[in-house]
């Protein structure tokens, strides 16, 4: 309750919008049906859902499907889960598909103004031209000749393929975003709405300030590595002669060892290299969640980065460590042992026939209720905690009391083999050093399987012309078969829970009569890794 005060301190902006007005602000998110939300984007969502809530405005959702060779339905479908998932509500949910009409118009709008031009340079040149700032040939032909191109782009001729409309804007401007941008291309690749209806398409350049003074947009956020493209935004509604919203900027978010564009995460799926979108090792916002991320963190972390303009590459361990501290007052604690570690151990004194008693799911929230523990006299330890033990050493078995070591038995390699104890309750458990985990073995054992994973890349941060190939890491994901109590067969898919000294996990799967339930891992923030490996 405490932490959840405390954070909550720190979710509010340091900062405000110019020139907003309290119930007319209008905000929106405008992502590309072209992959699954990751966490670059549900900064974005947040923000600008957090402006509109603070003026008490509004938050448009728009789909920003102008590329068809890249979207799909599958992928708008996915983001409008994911953005409910994190709570991001818009008040209303667009597509710049919705505008197409429109913004044909203002296409032959701006040709007929003399501020366009149809270019059939090849790409290669016009790359060469606008690095050098030398101008087309086609830079001057009269509207007429630029207004029959065009049709012919619309109708995917043969020639009209070879084209596309440009601004004209500037030939040498030493901002680049400046050098006659391209503002519609042909693709006859059909839409996954508008079908074959068009076979040109406005580019983001020309659509997103477009649909923006459309819609009422009042606040444009954008990342602040398209600042150069702000003049060029600005010069198309000045062409169009349309309102001009205001454009604020805020920081990218990148991680260490992680790839944050969808078009890389698609080759990791394409790859085989993870099992999907949703996978636990990927920033999305369900791979995360898979690994045990709270939306509650995630907010407050995001929020918390949002007043920076510095492009930061930040570390999982901040994100991780907030989230801990949202999990750690209601993850219920149980007992995991790895299968490989397990050591025998007979416990002198202790009930022959097994008794079953009761114990809280968390010392220090009662309001998470009782697990059953089972007390008997065979019970399982690691192999770890048994090696350690001297003979006559008083230990602590957790939530049972003390006992005193009084054989161990080793195999030739120095591995313990079996260990017996005298059990001692009268003994004090915080006069003893070690505290260990211990499960009574027999019917109550509930087999598991305990994944962890790591970092996809080996390299903290990719450089311009750093090959992805030869920084994969090779081994990402590690399995422990292991024993838990038998309280976690209550557990759903999607809790989070602790195993007692080994850390937080999320249900991943629950058991089915062919395979164990899965646990992944939820890291916390203290390993320098994500992994614990
Ligand atoms: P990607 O390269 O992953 O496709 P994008 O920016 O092209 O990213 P869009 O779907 O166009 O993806 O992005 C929607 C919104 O999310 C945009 O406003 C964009 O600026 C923002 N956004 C994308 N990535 C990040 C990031 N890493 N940090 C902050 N905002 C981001
Ligand atoms: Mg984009
Ligand atoms: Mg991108």
């Amino acid at each position: 309750q405490d932490t959840k005060a405390k954070a909550s301190d720190q979710g509010k902006l340091e900062i405000g919008l110019d020139d907003a007005h309290m119930g007319s602000v209008v905000t929106r998110f405008p992502p590309e049906p072209s992959g699954y939300l990751h966490i670059g984007h549900a900064k974005a969502a947040l923000l600008n859902q957090y402006f509109a809530q603070q003026y008490k405005g509004k938050l448009i959702i728009r789909f920003d499907d102008t590329n068809p060779s890249k979207e799909k339905v599958e992928f708008e479908e996915s983001i409008k889960e994911d953005l409910a998932l994190i709570g991001i509500k818009g008040d209303v949910v667009t597509h710049t598909s919705d505008y197409f009409d429109k913004i044909y118009d203002l296409a032959l709008q701006i040709i007929k103004s003399g501020d366009a031009y149809v270019d059939d340079t090849d790409q290669a040149t016009m790359r060469d031209q606008r690095m050098n700032g030398i101008a087309s040939k086609n830079r001057d032909l009269p509207i007429e000749e630029n207004l029959r191109r065009f049709e012919e782009m619309k109708n995917a001729t043969e020639f009209g393929m070879t084209c596309c409309l440009r601004a004209k804007i500037s030939v040498d401007n030493p901002n680049k975003a400046m050098r006659d941008p391209v503002i519609y291309r042909v693709n006859v690749t059909p839409h996954h709405y508008t079908g074959d209806k068009y076979k040109v398409y406005p580019t983001y350049d020309f659509a997103c300030p477009i649909v923006d003074s459309i819609e009422g947009v009042t606040h444009a956020l954008r990342t602040n590595e398209y600042r150069d493209r702000n003049p060029q935004y600005y010069w198309m509604l000045d062409a169009l002669k349309l309102r001009k919203p205001i454009i604020w900027d805020f920081s990218r978010i990148n991680f260490v060892y992680t790839l944050l564009s969808k078009r890389k995460l698609q080759w990791f799926v394409d790859q085989g290299l993870v099992t999907g979108w949703d996978d636990p090792r990927f920033p999305t916002v369900r791979g995360i969640r898979r690994r045990g991320m709270t939306i509650e963190a995630l907010k407050q972390y995001i929020i918390m980065q949002g007043a920076s303009q510095n492009i930061l590459t930040l570390e999982w361990d901040k994100l991780w460590s907030l989230n801990k501290k949202v999990i750690d007052p209601i993850a219920p604690r149980h007992t995991a042992i790895a299968k490989e570690d397990v050591v025998k151990c007979k416990i002198n004194g202790a009930p022959v026939k097994a008794v079953v008693e009761d114990r809280p799911k968390h010392k220090k929230n009662p309001e998470l209720g009782s697990k059953k523990t089972t007390l008997s006299d065979h019970i399982i330890l690691e192999q770890e905690d048994a090696a350690s033990f001297e003979l006559n050493e008083e230990v602590t078995l957790m939530d049972w009391g003390n006992a005193f070591v009084r054989d161990i038995k080793k195999d030739e390699s120095g591995k313990v083999t079996s260990v017996e104890l005298d059990l001692h309750l009268e003994g004090d458990f915080k006069k003893t050093k070690k505290k260990v985990t211990w499960l009574s073995y027999g019917d109550e054992l509930v087999d598991v399987i305990l994944l962890d994973f790591d970092y996809l890349l080996t390299k903290k941060k990719l450089e311009e012309g750093d090959e992805i190939t030869d920084f994969i890491t090779p081994v990402t994901e590690f399995k422990d078969a292991a024993y838990a109590d038998a309280n976690v067969k209550d557990l759903k898919h999607g809790d989070i829970m602790q195993f007692e000294r080994k850390g937080y996990y999320c249900v991943d799967a629950v058991a089915t009569d062919s395979s164990p339930a899965k646990f992944i891992h939820v890291p916390d923030g203290k390993a320098t890794s994500m992994a614990s490996k």
